[in-house]
Parts: structure tokens; sequence; C-alpha cells
């Protein structure tokens, strides 16, 4: 597995120094410095605990110049959660120390023996395994698997105790260790694709040299099964291969995810993998390679394309599920704050900001990198349904002929819209019907925003409304305020959100008869309620704004 650059975390200057030293031996880590406490770092945060958990979370490598405490209080939290572990290291900010603490078998020892060696002093390693046999057992290079995890910590405390052990099969990584050899030794460490029973004195290590090769739909059973025939273990295989023709097939999507195996597509004519093939008799196709196989080079992934919702702004108001699409993202698209708004993002992730008028083209354009099996998000603010990425996604697919464009493995991810936070902060305006409009007429004709105003107003709905304003379209709210004041009282309440859950947020409680159009700019989100819609002052200053769930007589 390729480990991504890591984050050089200080929190003052006199930091900077080692920082440097050891982004010589990770020339693509970026320096993270807190704001005005350091000067020249790559990268500013201000919150040091969400700015490390975050990239925690996207499985980021952290090397962080302070305590050990601190960063040990920093991830407490995240630690009993099952998800990314990435390699964290501590270092003295006076380059004296490094200190591995997490991500053992993510092999924070290797960078903490990178980073020693570059400041020319030992590594603080606490593993017992890797310190007497220079190699972590449990945790076997790129292309090999180990069969179970608790057997294996067995297996290796038995070696600690003073037993010997014997290699069977191929492992060239261990050559370099020092293993209390002996031929007659009880204990094995065996490496081989055959299936073979765990025992308690055996360490199995899957060489991942098997490939299925599929031109139909299979389940997850059948590749089972096919391996059972071959007599092969599960844990060897590398990769399904299928034909480009599977490129949209759920099922196969689903059998190679129950595997835990990456799925590649070859289209028919492409180049046969080196490797020892067989037909099986369910029609699979399998291979053996001489060496462990990477996925990577074989062909290509399906692609994805994820339109994903940013929500209003502030970190802990963005869906984890949204947060994992931009950890596994190859490319960002999108308009440039928002894009800005996504990251920190790893330097092999590439961004592409565009003007925020350019939605077609950036949509088409993130097709075209999905169909090379690319990951690719395009980002909005809120949700990307509601007047943003989605429906322009789709209406560049619906037009689109092309296979490879509709096979594009399309997700839309949700996000808290401008409306919804902006109402959370003011009570619950929209607590009942309420309708949701863009007083922009860029893509719409002006007399359709009239007739709906008038009607939405007649109707009594709660209202909230988008792109309220702008420096090339002036008068237009305030000639929608005066649609709504024809149906509603003066005494309506009004909630007007700038910037909502974004540094400098603001929100004000006003009302119909004394709104005007130059409290309102672009960035703000403009509410007005219905004839229940009420108001009441709360304790610590302000208002609660509310729409009751009931309508007509107070039940
Ligand atoms: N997809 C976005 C809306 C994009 S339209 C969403 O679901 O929120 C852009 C308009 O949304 C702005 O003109 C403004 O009216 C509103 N808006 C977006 N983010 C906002 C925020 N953080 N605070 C207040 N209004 C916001």
């Amino acid at each position: 597995m390729s480990r991504s650059a890591p984050a050089i975390v200080i929190l003052g200057n006199g930091s900077l120094n080692t920082a440097r030293r050891i982004q010589q031996c990770y020339p693509q880590a970026k320096i993270h410095g807190l704001t005005e406490r350091v000067d020249g770092a790559d990268l500013t945060y201000s919150d040091f605990g969400a700015t490390v958990r975050q990239l925690y979370q996207h499985d980021t490598p952290i090397i962080v110049l302070c305590a050990a405490g601190i960063v040990i209080r920093t991830l407490a939290p995240l630690l009993l959660e099952k998800g990314a572990e990435p390699p964290v290291l501590a270092v003295a900010e006076d380059a004296s120390a490094v200190v591995p603490l997490l991500g053992g078998l993510g092999g924070v020892n290797d960078m903490a023996r990178e980073i020693a060696a570059c400041l020319s002093i030992e590594p603080a390693i606490t593993t017992s395994g890797e310190l007497r046999f220079g190699t972590c057992l449990l945790n076997p290079p790129a292309g090999y698997a180990l069969g179970d995890l608790e057997l294996g910590k067995r297996f290796v405390s038995d070696l600690l105790a003073g037993e010997s052990v014997r290699i069977e099969g191929d492992a060239p990584w261990l050559a370099k260790a020092q293993l209390p050899e002996d031929q007659q030794a009880r204990l094995a460490i065996h490496v081989s694709s055959a299936a073979r029973e765990p025992a308690v004195d055996e360490l199995l290590i899957y060489p991942r040299n098997v490939l299925l090769r599929v031109a139909y739909e299979v389940s997850a059973h059948a590749m089972r099964d096919a391996l059972q025939e071959a007599k092969l273990a599960w844990q060897s295989l590398a990769c399904v291969v299928a034909d480009d023709s599977l490129l949209a097939s759920a099922g196969l999507r689903d059998a190679a995810r129950e595997l835990g195996v990456p799925l590649r597509f070859v289209s028919a004519d492409a180049p046969e993998v080196s490797a020892v093939w067989r037909q099986l008799s369910n029609g699979l196709t399998l291979g053996v390679a001489a060496a462990p196989v990477d996925p990577q080079q074989i062909g290509r992934p399906r692609g994805r394309l994820a339109v994903i919702g940013l929500g209003p702004g502030a970190a802990d108001l963005m869906a984890p599920a949204v947060k994992a699409e931009l950890a596994k993202a190859n490319d960002v698209l999108g308009y440039e704050t928002y894009v800005r708004m996504a990251g920190p993002f790893r330097t092999d992730q590439v961004l592409h900001c565009t003007d925020n008028r350019e939605e077609m083209q950036r949509a088409r354009h993130a097709f075209e990198l999905a169909v090379q099996g690319r990951s690719v998000v395009v980002v909005s603010s809120g949700d990307p349904g509601v007047f943003a990425m989605a429906a322009a996604v789709l209406e560049a697919l619906h037009a689109s002929t092309d296979p490879l464009w509709h096979s594009v493995d399309l997700e839309m991810l949700p996000g808290i819209s401008a409306s919804l936070a902006t109402a959370a902060q003011a009570g619950a305006p929209l607590g009942h019907d309420f309708c949701v409009m863009s007083l922009s007429d860029n893509l719409k004709p002006w007399s359709i925003i009239e007739k709906r105003l008038d009607l939405a107003s007649e109707a009594d709905l709660a209202l909230a409304f988008y792109n309220p304003i702008s420096r090339s379209r002036p008068w237009q709210l305030g000639r929608a305020l005066e649609i709504v004041a024809r149906h509603r009282a003066p005494h309506t309440p009004v909630v007007l959100g700038r910037d909502i859950g974004r540094p400098g947020q603001t929100l004000r409680t006003t009302t119909l008869g004394e709104v005007t159009p130059d409290q309102v700019d672009m960035r703000t989100m403009v509410l007005i309620g219905s004839s229940t819609t009420c108001s009441f002052p709360r304790a610590e200053g302000g208002d609660w704004v509310y729409t009751p769930r009931w309508y007509g007589e107070k039940p």
C-alpha cells in the first residue's frame, strides 16, 4: 500500500527548523502551522485539535512537533472508533526524539526510523517483535496478506519467548530479518497461495498473486467456490478482472467489495496478464502469477463521480460520508471558494478550480475524468441538489450518448442546505410547510419568479430565498418583498443569516415591514415567516423564531 504524504504539524516558530529537516525526508509533506504563531508554514490552521483529528480521519500520516501527551489526548476520542489508523508520531521540537505513537500496522516504525535517520538520532521504537527481529511479522509488505491477526499475535509472542522458526515458501522481505531460523522448528511461517487450515504453530502469509477473470456477472459466493475448486486461499486473490462491458454491474461491484479486492476492467482485446491461466468448471478463468500482482497495473477501475454537499461551511456539519469521499478523491472540481473549504488535500489530489458560472463545462469535465477510472468529486456548498451541481451533472449525463459516461459510478452525497442551517440557528421558522426559491433570474425569467412569489405568498407558505441579491441583480429583492407584503402583515418575522456556519457569521431577526434590501447580500439567506410564524426573546439575547406545527385552529 502506498502511503500518502505526511502532514507535519507545528505549534510555534521554534519547531520550524526541525519541521524543515523532516520535510527533506518527505519532500511531498506540507508543514501545517498555527495561524499567528508560525510564519512561513506551507499551510495554516487555527484549531489544533480539529486539524489533527481531520488529518487522522483522512488517513494522513501525521508528524506532530509537540509533547506526545498532547497528541494522545487530541486523538483519544477517535481511537475507539473503527476506521483509519494512519501512522502518528510525536517529534521533540529540538529534534532530539522521535516517538511512534499509532499506526503500528501502517508502518509507523518505518517512518520513525526514516525521520530518526534524517535527524541523526535513535528512534524510540517500543514494538518488541520489531526490536528483536528487525521486522514486523504481522505487517507483511505490499502484495502479501496476513492470514489472521489474532493467531499472528500469539505466534509472535511464542517467538519472543525464545522459540525458533522455519520459513516455508518465498518470503524475500524476511531475508534481511534476524529470525531465529531452524529447519526443525515447531513454528513455521508459510508463504503460499494454497488454501490451508490455520494452525497455532503456523503464521500464514498469502502472496496476492491470484487473478479471477470474469466475462459475466458473478457473485462473491461463486468466486469463493472457484478459488476453493482450485485449492487456493481467497486471501491470495489480488483482484477481479472483468470485461469493460461489465463496468456498470452493481452485482460485480458488490462481490468484489465483499471479498475486499479491487475490481479492474479491461477491454476484450487487452493483452493478457502474465500468469498461468486455467478454466474452471463454472466458466470462470483463474490465473496464478509467479509473484504478487499489483492490481494498479491491470486495466483500470470503474470511475467514480460523487457530487457532494459540504454543508454551510463548519467542518462538524459535514456528513462523514462526504469526508470519506473527499479522502479517497483523485480529482476535486468546483468553485474555488468551495474547493478550498473542502480541504486540506494531499499533494497527490488534483484540484480543478473554476468559475462559479461554468457549471455544465465542469460537469462534463468531471465525467471525462471519471471515465479514465479516477475517483472524482464535484463540490457544492450546502446540499448539491439545491441550486447547485447535482442537477447540472445529471443534465450533462442525460445529454450524453457515451456508454462509458453512463457506466460511471455516480452518487450524490447530501449536505445541510443554507436554509436549514439558518433556520436551525434562528429556531424553527421552517417548522411548517415552506417554499424554497432562488431569486436569481439568470436561468429563469423574472416573470415566473414573480408568479411563484405571488402564489407561494398567497398559499401562506413560509419562504426561503437563495441568491437573494447581487451586484448584477440589484432591484429584484425589493420587488420580491413588495409581492410578499401584499399577502402578509408587516410584523411577519424575517430571518437574515449571513455566512452561517462560516467565520464571521451573523444572524438577524427583523420583520417584513422593516427589512430592506441593503441589509442583504449574496452570502445571505432570507427566511420569511408565514401568518403563524412568531418570535419571542431568548434569555441569552436575540429572539427565537418558529412556525408552529399546527395550522388553523390551535389544537
Ligand atoms: N447549494 C447551496 C445553495 C447554493 S445557492 C445550499 O444548499 O446551501 C447560493 C446561495 O445560498 C447564496 O446566495 C445564499 O443565499 C445561500 N447560502 C449559501 N451558503 C450560505 C451560508 N453559509 N449562509 C447563508 N446563506 C448561504
